[in-house]
């Protein structure tokens, strides 16, 4: 019963407008959680089209812990569309709007041939007690996204977060580092060694947590590591 199906959701959108995410207009019908618009408009990076060397992101972690690829799909900018999205997908219960976008992003990477040889996709853990409160983890989602385009499995239990850290945002970066060098744990090696593991977050900022992370995956046994985030501040 298409025509039925379809009246049906046409009058749930009379009720419940679903509108973007990004920029909160009506979306057309066909059109799902982004509008056409704002596809066009958002500020993709394009990182993945550089040549690793030409990578800005790359040089947060010179120094700090050896990552092969540092990639990031929009660049934030406060009050615009992509501040409003991670807004939607972290505060607001829009955790399907992390998977559409890990999707989209890992075609574009499928496509350009980048992390063609990830074997599996770890998203960084939310402390059991944050993610019982929120209900789901934002990085998760996109985790899910980019597995699934990337054709990988991904997994939520690969890291485990230990101790619960407080707000990172009035700190500087070395008591940001402290705040989170021992606080991931590698639940089990086995399924780590020897692999290409992308971590996977909603924003870089400082990279101190996913430096944490990858210090850690790489302890463990993975072979190597590689990080993309939904956005770079
Ligand atoms: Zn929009």
């Amino acid at each position: 019963m298409p025509m039925l199906r379809t009246a049906l959701s046409d009058f749930i959108a009379l009720i419940f407008p679903r509108t973007c995410l990004a920029c909160e207009q009506a979306l057309s019908r066909g059109e799902q959680h982004i509008c056409t618009t704002c596809r066009t408009a958002l500020p993709y990076t394009d990182y993945h089209l550089l040549a690793p060397a030409e990578n800005p992101l790359a040089p947060r972690f010179w120094g700090r812990v050896p990552v092969e690829q540092v990639l990031s799909y929009l660049r934030f900018l406060r009050r615009g569309r992509v501040q409003h999205l991670l807004h939607q997908l972290k505060y607001r219960g829009q955790s399907e709007v992390g998977v559409a976008l890990g999707k989209m992003y890992g075609q574009e990477l499928a496509s350009s041939g980048n992390l063609a040889d990830i074997d599996l996709v770890v998203p960084v853990p939310l402390h059991r007690r944050k993610l019982a409160k929120r209900g789901y983890n934002q990085a998760d989602a996109f985790a899910e996204g980019l597995a699934a385009s990337l054709q990988v499995p991904w997994s939520a239990q690969a890291l485990r977060r230990n101790s619960y850290t407080s707000t990172q945002t009035k700190k500087n970066r070395a008591e940001r580092w402290e705040n989170v060098a021992n606080v991931f744990e590698v639940t089990e090696p086995a399924a780590v060694t020897g692999k290409h593991v992308l971590v996977v977050d909603d924003v870089l900022t400082t990279g101190a947590t996913l430096e944490a992370c990858a210090q850690q995956l790489l302890q463990a046994g993975a072979a190597r590591v590689s990080i993309a985030t939904i956005a770079c501040a």
